[in-house]
């Protein structure tokens, strides 16, 4: 492939509802374009874009993949994307790297949940899109109402450009509303619109004029002098609205049978900015922020995606958006403040690599084996360092505890889950210190499961996924005072520890305190750190159901000892004694974590949400309505939520979103507490048999 100049190069996003037909025009564009003699098939498991065991088996994509291909006489770069939305961070990752999108929609289906979503990601960052209505011979195929669908929800600004000729049993081709010609199958030969169709392709050519025409003023006068337009004039005036995402021209075809699909390749090139249309968008913090998209500027290339593989290593994507990066030299890492070997540079195709001398602006490559650099990252010159705005992820929501199966398992555990997170950033691994468990958090329980399958298969780590223990902790409710002797004579010189305490609850059910009182010495000074010992070691594990303590001051009040009996570990059983007691004595509660949840649906919803959040013990807070949606915030416990991704997406058909953090902790009602201390009796069993 030669080096194409940032004007000739179209970095392009497809999105869409998962089984819309992103990977099926990937495929059918590389086919056109001559880069691969054979159509791919997602059922054979042999598209160029889908080929990791798990996308195979699934039949869906996982990862975004990168797929270029040259058309007339521009380099396009397709990037296609999971359209499941538990893979949103790939998608993120591929609208960040792209100018533009395509937004893929199936005739049969029309606007789907996932279009939608996809559609928003792309416009906060002001995308150019352009909208594809697939599966044009699909029974059921409707272009009109899906064109509909797109302007009951987006507005007028989307419209069609091409008109598609005949129905689902015989969908024979397109008629370009700019040119007014037809092009009849997968060729690219004018044709005249056929006479029956004509009156309908003049009303939407006429409709696609006038928004043409509200984005350039000169256009608007002859629009509004009722002169003609030329074909040139409105394809600038076009270009020039999509440029700056003020128009979504929407096109028809199939990519199965590639009808309308050379039409598409070539709106990508007249219609979609290149590199050089856009502002490089630069982090806050940028020492240098003076950057332009040339080959000759200072380098600048943001990592926007990382694959960890036990074979092949670390392999790093980025889009250079300045200067250019070259094989075999150092760069300098920006965000980790070090220097980079780069070895080899290579482009990618669907998973072959093309090694390559250098990747010039614009354009998009991939390095193996970048020892510090993770996606986000930029890289380029250490004497004018840049900073591009990194990509943004949303935060992981839902949770699972990860065991090992096996001894040699854990072993490899810790460092496979690293890998992993560290491809996918919407993944996080942390360790709960307090019930010991290895907590994989992301985006919905798919994408927990394709990463479990990916540790067996990859790594070679088998493991088990379990819904997380909740960290309860324990408290008392009314002061106490307890009193414990130790006392034991065997033999030599026998034990002796004896304290007096009295135990109050906190307003704060946080920290415990500790507080000597004993006055003329009946604890003597060197034995009351042991006393505070045994009881900081006794709020580690509470007496009514071994959770830890919070919120209690525990006060030394008397005691005595032996002179020669008595020893610090005396003391210390004899302050764990006092507590446990005390605790019982104290009316001791169960607390449970509650968290402020965010819960963004379309209205509809809200009644279904509100309703489920009643079951779920939640206290509604407060509610946003903006726009057709609904944010509402509520408190709930986090034992009830801990599924909330499956329960959201059933009742939305994955149209909600939220958000949760820890708020604080609270009494768990009578009747559950009772449930939890069996169900931690019953743990503490098993753990005790599998010792
Ligand atoms: P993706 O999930 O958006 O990548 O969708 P795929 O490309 O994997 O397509 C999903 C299914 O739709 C596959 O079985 C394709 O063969 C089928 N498909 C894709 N495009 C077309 C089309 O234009 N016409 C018909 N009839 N089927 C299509």
């Amino acid at each position: 492939m030669k080096q194409y100049s940032p004007e000739n190069l179209r970095n392009v996003a497809l999105l869409s509802h998962s089984g819309a037909g992103k990977t099926s025009l990937s495929e059918s564009m590389l086919f056109l374009a001559g880069a691969t003699t054979r159509l791919g098939r997602i059922d054979a498991g042999t598209t160029i874009s889908d080929y990791d065991p798990e996308e195979i088996k699934r039949q869906i994509s996982i990862n975004l993949s990168i797929i270029p291909y040259e058309w007339r006489d521009t380099k396009i770069n397709v990037l296609d994307t999971p359209g499941y939305l538990d893979f949103v961070g790939e998608v993120k990752a591929a609208i960040r790297a792209t100018e533009s999108s395509i937004i893929v929609t199936s005739a049969a289906s029309g606007l789907e949940v996932g279009t939608e979503l996809n559609w928003n990601y792309s416009g906060e960052v002001g995308q150019s899109r352009l909208i594809f209505i697939n599966k044009m011979d699909r029974e059921n195929a409707n272009f009109s109402k899906t064109v509909e669908q797109f302007q009951a929800r987006f507005g007028n600004r989307c419209f069609p450009i091409q008109l598609p000729m005949g129905s689902h049993t015989d969908f024979t081709g397109v008629i370009d509303l700019v040119k007014m010609v037809a092009y009849g199958g997968t060729s690219s030969e004018e044709m005249p619109i056929p006479e029956g169709l004509k009156p309908q392709a003049l009303v939407l050519r006429e409709k696609m004029i006038e928004v043409v025409a509200e984005s350039d003023d000169a256009l608007m006068e002859k629009y509004l002098n009722a002169e003609e337009l030329s074909s040139t004039e409105i394809v600038d005036g076009l270009r020039k609205a999509v440029g700056g995402a003020k128009a979504f021209p929407i096109l028809a075809g199939s990519a199965l049978s590639g009808i309308g699909i050379r039409q598409v390749m070539d709106a990508i090139g007249l219609l979609l900015p290149s590199p050089t249309q856009r502002k490089i968008a630069v982090a806050t913090d940028s020492p240098v922020s003076d950057v332009n998209v040339d080959a000759s500027n200072t380098p600048a290339a943001l990592v926007f995606k990382t694959t960890a593989d036990p074979y092949v290593g670390k392999l790093t994507y980025f889009r250079v958006y300045s200067g250019s990066i070259e094989s075999n030299t150092q760069v300098f890492n920006t965000n980790q403040n070090s220097v980079e070997r780069i070895g080899q540079l290579f482009l990618v195709q669907g998973k072959t690599q093309k090694p390559v001398a250098k990747v010039e602006a614009g354009d998009i490559g991939g390095v193996a084996k970048l020892s510090a650099t993770v996606t986000g990252d930029t890289l380029g010159s250490q004497a004018k360092q840049v900073k591009l705005s990194a990509l943004t992820f949303p935060k992981p929501v839902y949770s699972v505890a990860v065991y090992p199966k096996t001894k040699a398992d854990l072993d490899k555990m810790g460092s496979a889950l690293a890998r992993l997170a560290e491809e996918d950033l919407t993944l996080s691994v942390k360790r709960d210190a307090e019930t010991g468990e290895t907590v994989l958090s992301g985006i919905g329980d798919t994408q927990l499961s394709v990463a479990a399958e990916k540790l067996q298969n990859k790594f070679g780590v088998g493991v088990d996924m379990v819904t997380p223990k909740v960290p309860y902790r324990e408290s008392i409710t009314i002061p106490s005072t307890a009193e414990y002797k130790h006392k034991k004579q065997t033999g030599g010189h026998g034990q002796y520890g004896h304290v007096v305490m009295s135990f109050e609850p906190l307003p704060e059910r946080n920290e415990n305190e500790f507080v000597n009182k004993v006055v003329g010495g009946t604890v003597p000074k060197n034995y009351v750190p042991a006393v505070e010992k045994g009881i900081q070691e006794g709020l580690k594990e509470g007496a009514l159901a071994g959770f830890p303590v919070v919120g209690v001051r525990c006060v030394l009040v008397d005691g005595s000892y032996h002179p020669v009996d008595s020893s610090e570990i005396c003391f210390k059983i004899a302050g764990a004694g006092a507590l446990k007691q005390g605790m019982l004595d104290g009316k001791p509660v169960l607390l449970e974590p509650i968290v402020n949840v965010k819960v963004t649906v379309p209205n509809d919803f809200t009644g279904d949400i509100l309703s489920d959040l009643n079951t779920k013990r939640a206290q509604v807070m407060g509610m946003n309505p903006d726009g057709g949606m609904n944010s509402i915030d509520a408190e709930a416990p986090l034992s009830e939520v801990l599924k909330y991704a499956t329960d959201l997406k059933s009742i939305t058909q994955g149209r909600g979103t939220y958000s949760m953090e820890f708020a604080y902790y609270k009494e768990v009602p009578g009747n559950i507490t009772q449930k939890v201390i069996a169900e931690r009796q019953a743990d503490k069993v098993k753990e005790e048999v599998s010792k």
